[in-house]
């Protein structure tokens, strides 16, 4: 499960309808509903939990890196999520 963006962040006090579109369950960028784009791993998830963009739009602005994905799949698989903070 997904965890949407914190609506507290100053972003979208800047942009109400990006929080109206989070609290919609929707991509801030494009609209799409997020549960109809399933999330590709974990690392997208938690993007979506940062800036609340769906997996389409991160891969159209971060790139699609098939190599990078598998550095941080392992990353994902030996890093507790606790070591993060
Ligand atoms: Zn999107």
């Amino acid at each position: 499960m997904s965890l949407p963006p914190d609506l507290n962040k100053p972003i979208f006090r800047i942009n109400p309808s990006m929080a109206d579109k989070v609290m919609d369950g929707k991509c801030v960028t494009c609209s799409a509903y997020i549960p109809d784009v399933p999330f590709r791993n974990s690392l997208s998830e938690k993007e979506y939990g940062i800036s609340g963009m769906c997996q389409t739009c991160q891969d159209s602005v971060f790139g699609h890196d098939p190599e990078a994905e598998e550095c941080w799949a392992e990353l994902d698989a030996t890093v507790d999520e606790g070591d993060w903070e």
